[in-house]
C-alpha cells in the first residue's frame, strides 16, 4: 500500500468494483475491503437485476418503482436508472456475465413483488455471485488497481469540508495507516450488521455512514430500512438470516398460516407483505409463517433456485414435499450518505455509491432487484465525474493533506468501530422518534 493514490474506493461489492472499472486507466486506484472480497452483499444477491423491457415498459417500470417507494423517490434518479438499465446489462454481458436466456436465445426475465411484469434478468438463484465474480475478474486484470482486503476504513482524512483520503486499519497487523487520495469513494454497502436479525453479512455495519455523520457530511433517511418478508426461520440467534428470494413467490410460491391457509397477495411490495406476515404471526402466536414452494414445480425449483433448495435441505426441509418456516428480517438500507446522480456528497472530493448512499432512487422502500442496477449505474457515473474532475481540479499533495486534516484518536480501532455502530443506531432511533 502506498502513501498516496489518485482514488481510494472503500468497498469491493458491485458498486466499488464498477467504479474502479470505469475510472481512467492512467490513475492509481486503491480498493479496500473490510473482510475477504467475497464478503459483500453483492455476492448474496439471488433474485436478479432489473432491465427495462422495451420502451412500452417504461411507464409501468417507473410506476412500479415509485409506488414501491411510496412516491418519495427522486424522479430524476428513477428515470436515469430505468433508461440506463439496458446499457448496464449489456456492459455486464461484455465482462462475461451469463444471464439466463429463453429458447430463442433472448434474455429471460423473471418477476418479483411490486413488479407488474417480468423484467428481472437472472443467473439461477445466484445472480449477485455471477456478476461480482465477473466484475472482480475484470478489475483484477487492471494494472492500475490495487486491492487490499482485511483493511478497514476508520476515518476520512479531511478538513472541514474537503476529503483528502482515508485512515485505515490493517486488520491482521493492527497497524493504522493514513492514505492520501485526490478522490475518495465510499462503497461500504448496507448496515445489517448492527441488527440482530439481518440477511446482510455481519461485517456490514454502516461504517461509511457513521463516519459521515461524525464528519458533518449530509446523511438522509437513516430510518428507511427495508425488512425482507421471507428469510428461513432459525431458532439460533445472531447468525446471518438466509434469504428466500422474492422471485420464488414471483414464480408461484404461496405464503400460508399455521392452518395452511393463504393470507395475503404474495406479490405486493415488500413492506406490505412484511406487515401482513407480522400481523399473522401476532394473531396466530407463532414465531414464523410458512412458504409453500410446491406450486413452483419441481423442475423450475431445481433449475432456477438450486441454492435455495440446497440450503433448505441442509436445514432439514425438503421444499418439494413440505412448506418451510419463514420470518421477516432486516435486508436493505434505503437511507444513507446524501449523493447526487454523479455520486457527489456534500463534502468536496468525497463520493458515495451503492447501498451506502442515498440518491433518492428507492424512495421510502426499494423495489425488488433495483439495487444491483442502481449500485452499478451510479458507481459508473461517479467514476466518470471523477474523471472530469481530474481535468478541472488541481491534484492534492500528501504534505497539504496531512497538514490540513483534522485527525481523531485511533489508538483503539475496535472501540472506534463499536462506537460507530452505536452512533448509527442512535441516529436511527432519533429519526424514528422525529417522525412519530
Ligand atoms: C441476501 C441478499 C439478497 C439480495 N438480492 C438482491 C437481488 O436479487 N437483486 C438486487 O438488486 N439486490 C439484491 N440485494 C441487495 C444488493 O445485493 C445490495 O444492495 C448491493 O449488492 C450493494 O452493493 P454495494 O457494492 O453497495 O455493497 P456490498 O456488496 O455490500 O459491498 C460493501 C463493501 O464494503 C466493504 N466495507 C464495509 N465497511 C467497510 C469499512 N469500514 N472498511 C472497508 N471496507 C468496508 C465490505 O467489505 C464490502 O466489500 C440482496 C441483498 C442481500 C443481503
Amino acid at each position: 500500500m502506498k502513501e498516496k493514490y489518485d482514488v481510494i474506493i472503500v468497498g469491493a461489492g458491485v458498486a466499488g468494483l464498477n467504479c474502479a472499472l470505469h475510472l481512467p486507466k492512467d490513475k492509481n486506484i486503491l480498493i479496500i475491503c473490510k473482510g475477504t472480497p467475497e464478503e459483500s452483499d453483492s455476492y448474496l444477491a439471488q433474485g436478479g437485476i432489473c432491465r427495462l423491457q422495451g420502451e412500452e415498459d417504461y411507464k409501468s417500470y417507473y410506476t412500479d418503482t415509485m409506488s414501491a417507494g411510496h412516491d418519495e423517490n427522486n424522479p430524476a434518479a428513477v428515470e436515469c436508472m430505468i433508461k440506463s438499465s439496458p446499457d448496464v446489462i449489456d456492459e455486464l454481458i461484455s465482462v462475461g456475465v451469463d444471464f439466463a436466456r429463453d429458447a430463442d436465445g433472448k434474455l429471460a426475465a423473471t418477476r418479483e413483488g411490486g413488479h407488474s411484469k417480468n423484467r428481472i434478468c437472472f443467473h439461477k438463484d445466484c445472480t449477485g455471485k455471477e456478476i461480482t465474480t465477473k466484475l472482480m475478474q475484470a478489475v483484477t486484470k487492471l494494472k492500475n488497481v490495487e486491492i487490499c482486503s482485511q483493511t478497514t476504513l476508520l476515518d476520512l482524512i479531511c478538513s472541514e469540508n474537503e476529503c483528502m483520503g482515508a485512515v485505515v486499519l490493517d486488520n491482521k497487523s493492527g497497524c493504522v495507516k493514513k492514505i492520501v487520495a485526490d478522490y475518495t469513494v465510499l462503497a461500504t454497502g448496507g448496515i445489517g450488521g448492527i441488527f440482530q436479525h439481518s440477511t446482510n453479512f455481519r461485517l456490514l455495519t454502516g461504517d461509511g455512514v457513521a463516519i459521515c455523520l461524525k464528519r458533518g457530511v449530509a446523511v438522509d433517511h437513516v430510518d428507511y430500512i427495508q425488512i425482507h418478508p421471507t428469510t428461513l426461520y432459525s431458532p439460533v440467534k445472531g447468525k446471518r438470516c438466509f434469504l428466500i428470494s422474492e422471485s420464488v413467490r414471483g414464480e408461484g410460491a404461496h405464503l400460508l398460516d399455521k392452518n395452511g391457509n393463504r393470507f395475503c397477495d404474495e406479490l405486493q411490495p415488500r413492506d406490505v407483505v412484511t406487515a401482513a406476515i407480522k400481523k399473522k404471526m401476532e394473531d396466530d402466536g407463532t414465531p414464523f409463517v410458512l412458504l409453500d414452494m410446491r406450486p413452483v414445480g419441481r423442475e423450475e425449483l431445481s433449475s432456477h433456485f438450486p441454492g435455495i433448495v440446497e440450503r433448505c435441505a441442509e436445514e432439514g426441509y425438503d421444499v418439494f414435499s413440505t412448506p418451510v418456516p419463514v420470518v421477516p428480517a432486516q435486508h436493505y438500507f434505503m437511507g444513507g450518505v446524501r449523493s447526487d446522480l454523479d455520486g457527489k456528497t456534500t463534502m468536496r472530493r468525497l463520493y458515495a455509491v451503492g447501498e451506502t448512499c442515498c440518491n433518492g432512487v428507492h424512495g421510502a422502500n426499494r423495489l425488488a432487484s433495483n439495487s444491483l442496477l442502481e449500485s452499478l449505474l451510479f458507481a459508473k457515473r461517479a467514476a466518470l465525474d471523477i474523471e472530469r474532475n481530474f481535468v478541472s481540479e488541481n491534484p492534492l499533495t500528501t504534505e497539504y493533506a496531512l497538514n490540513n486534516a483534522i485527525f481523531g484518536d485511533y489508538s483503539d480501532p475496535n472501540g472506534l468501530l463499536d462506537g460507530y455502530k452505536l452512533t448509527l443506531l442512535k441516529s436511527i432511533e432519533e429519526a424514528k422518534n422525529n417522525v412519530r
